[in-house]
């Protein structure tokens, strides 16, 4: 199994894990689907990727998966995080290193924001997603890509934790006010299960 699969299957065992718990925080800011958006679209993700050859490049992984969240996933969150593998899979060629991981990070969250249009602090996934970019971008040149992931998740997780303390200003959390404050924002808390890497026991 190549790294990006190995990473992307991790993943999917994350969000499952963390089905119940994405649950009850939209449930108490959004529409209460968000689980179910992601575990959803991870069990079609394994499908494909177990479909793919043995010798699929990392652009191939993420191009499916990234064809998954874009196409067959309800919600905002799905065609949200399919612009953020798409761009991941633009910029990964046969093996994902830490500068495709970077560089695709980055564009993923350009294009996020040009079709979400929230900023850090608006209470969404960019408050995760955009700290991951800034962390990759300070890395050392010669970094690994288990370096990588692991600056990648640190700063995510530290921005999903800081969503618990806003109101939202984007997606339906905005229409609930205060009720959404004490909880974290579940698109956030999935960037930072995503940049957990392929390391199966991280959560
Ligand atoms: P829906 O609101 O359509 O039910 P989901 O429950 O699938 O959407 O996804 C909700 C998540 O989408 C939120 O937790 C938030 O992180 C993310 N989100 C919502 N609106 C935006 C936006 N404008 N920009 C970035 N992320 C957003
Ligand atoms: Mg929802
Ligand atoms: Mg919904």
């Amino acid at each position: 199994m190549s790294t990006t699969s190995g990473w992307i299957l991790a993943f999917a065992d994350r969000a499952l894990a963390a089905e119940p718990r994405l649950t009850s925080y939209d449930q108490a800011a959004g529409d209460g689907d968000f689980g179910a958006n992601i575990a959803g679209a991870v069990r079609l993700v394994r499908t494909e990727l177990a479909g793919l050859p043995a010798d699929a490049s990392a652009t191939d992984v993420l191009s499916a998966t990234a064809g998954v969240f874009l196409d067959r996933v309800g919600g905002t969150s799905g065609p949200l995080f399919g612009l953020l593998f798409q761009a991941l899979a633009r910029s990964a060629g046969a093996e994902l290193t830490a500068a495709a991981l970077a560089e695709g990070t980055a564009a993923g969250l350009a294009a996020i924001q040009r079709v979400g249009e929230a900023e850090v602090g608006d209470k969404t996934l960019v408050d995760a997603l955009s700290p991951a970019v800034d962390a990759l971008r300070a890395l050392a040149p010669d970094a690994s890509l288990t370096d990588a992931f692991k600056a990648a998740v640190e700063a995510a997780e530290r921005g999903a934790h800081s969503t618990e303390d806003i109101r939202a200003r984007r997606g339906r959390a905005s229409y609930v006010g205060d009720h959404a404050v004490g909880v974290p924002d579940p698109g956030a808390v999935t960037i930072a299960l995503l940049f957990g890497g392929p390391a199966r026991d991280t959560v």
